[in-house]
């Protein structure tokens, strides 16, 4: 298990410095071999401290805790993949933010979850009318009064005005 240790951070002292990892306090080192650290740290994981059941790294201004005995190029594979599941869950987050955006006029609940995510997938997140990404809604290519699905087939991304253009086109 490797883990972020966001409590971590070198203690500055009188021409030395000590790794601090909450209130657990570790041997002070000199000047020099932080400036070493720091240095090698920039390109691949360094260890800093360990006690009897941990090693605390840092990499890249970071710190990490591992308790399985790892090598420096097995915790940078582990940082790499959680940022890499990060990214990926800020990306669904914003898609599902956009899909769902609080759009004023007609609710669209009865559009399921999927449905809603496919079709914004498919239509790329931006408006199938003008290409603009912002202010998008969900619209009902037959309208729902008219007998039209919430299926992928009958709906796209419209961005809020283009919505509205529709609508007065329609009445
Ligand atoms: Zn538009």
């Amino acid at each position: 298990m490797l883990r972020e240790d966001t409590n971590a951070r070198f203690e500055p002292g009188f021409m030395r410095r000590r790794f601090v990892s909450g209130r657990r306090e570790f041997a002070f080192i000199s000047g020099g071999v932080h400036r070493a650290i720091l240095r090698e740290q920039e390109s691949v994981p360094v260890a800093v401290a360990e006690d009897e059941r941990r090693t605390w790294w840092m990499f890249r201004g970071r710190f990490f805790w591992e308790d399985d005995g790892l090598e420096a190029d097995e915790v940078m594979a582990l940082v790499h993949e959680r940022e890499r599941r990060l990214r990926r869950r800020i990306e669904r987050a914003k898609d599902m933010m956009l899909a769902e955006g609080e759009a004023p006029g007609p609710r669209r609940e009865g559009i399921p979850e999927d449905v809603r995510r496919e079709v914004f997938r498919r239509d790329g997140g931006r408006c199938a009318v003008c290409g603009d990404d912002a202010l998008l809604q969900f619209d009902h290519v037959i309208p729902v009064a008219l007998g039209g699905a919430s299926s992928p087939e009958n709906l796209q991304l419209l961005c809020a005005p283009c919505n509205r253009e529709k609508g007065a086109d329609l009445s």
